[in-house]
């Protein structure tokens, strides 16, 4: 298939590399020529140690990244393309902007597909002219490594459109999913009120950070405590989650937990920033 991803950033760079990895052709957009470079050595790094545990071979990772043609312009690289994914910051305004070009610039038979972590695909279809082609894939983080995708059908998304990316993801060893277009879909609906409730647990002086993720991984089995893979994701991001969810609900029990919103406003943000709960190097 000849596949866009716009934004080469954490996510983008994950999904270029496994949909060329599967035979895919990928036009990788960015606006930033360095974000485009970064991806090209991360997608590199991330091949070699697919070699080094034998599950590829050196011309694997050859193909592999001779499929990825990287660029900044998107008009010229989207022309001839029949699925786009949008990997972008979590921006509504900006995702909308694009998807309007991207409606002007991809032929009419194009799908167009969101990352977003949580804004509606309704929303986003809103500002095409083919609603019924826009949907969502939410790749998670690390995408070469996690199995799950999940995939939003918007109000107006076609079964076609569905039924596309979910044979695509499966072409692409992944477990697609599909939910209908509500705040935080399922994954992020249920995932931020436990992180939100093990933030309260630590504001409340109940345990310590230690304590609260060791119990959750040790007693419910969860490779990562709630503490440290908010620090993962990003404390921006948890926050802007929790927003959608009690702005899109109406419901004040996703209501941020105010150690949550004052960690963001000092700028500890978690590992990208070298703190957050707990402290990076
Ligand atoms: P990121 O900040 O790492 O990367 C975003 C990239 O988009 C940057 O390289 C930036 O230069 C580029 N960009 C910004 N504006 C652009 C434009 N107009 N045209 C082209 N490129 C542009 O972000 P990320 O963490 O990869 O997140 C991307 C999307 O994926 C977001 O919608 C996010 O919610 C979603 N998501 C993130 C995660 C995660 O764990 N990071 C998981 C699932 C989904």
């Amino acid at each position: 298939m000849k596949i866009a991803v716009i934004g080469a950033g954490t996510m983008g760079n994950g999904i270029a590399h496994v949909c060329a990895q599967n035979g895919h052709d990928v036009h990788l957009i960015d606006l930033n020529p360095d974000a485009l470079k970064h991806a090209k050595e991360v997608i590199s790094k991330n091949l070699d140690r697919l070699i080094k545990k034998e599950k590829i071979s050196e011309q694997d990772k050859t193909d592999t990244l001779q499929r990825i043609k990287g660029g900044t312009e998107l008009t010229q690289l989207v022309s001839d393309r029949e699925l786009v994914i949008e990997a972008v910051v979590e921006s509504p305004q900006l995702k909308a902007q694009i998807f309007a070009q991207l409606d002007k610039d991809c032929p009419p038979e194009c799908i167009l597909a969101s990352n977003t972590s949580s804004i509606s695909i309704s929303q986003i279809a809103n500002a095409t002219a083919r609603p019924d082609k826009v949907v969502g894939m939410h790749f998670m983080n690390p995408v070469p490594i996690m199995k799950l995708v999940e995939i939003i059908r918007g109000y107006s998304t076609s079964d076609e459109t569905v039924q596309t990316v979910i044979d695509l993801s499966v072409q692409m060893d992944k477990v697609p999913l599909a939910v209908n277009d509500y705040p935080g879909f399922i994954a992020n609906r249920i995932l931020m009120p436990m992180i939100n409730e093990a933030i309260y647990s630590l504001w409340q002086g109940v345990a310590g950070a230690e304590e609260i993720d060791g119990i959750m991984k040790l007693g419910m089995g969860h490779p990562m405590g709630p503490l440290t893979l908010a620090d993962f994701i990003g404390l921006d991001v948890c926050l802007s989650i929790l927003r959608v969810l009690q702005d899109g609900l109406g419901l004040d029990k996703y209501a941020p937990c105010p150690l949550l919103v004052n960690m963001v406003s000092a700028g500890k943000l978690g590992r990208k920033t070298g703190e957050g709960f707990y402290k990076y190097n």
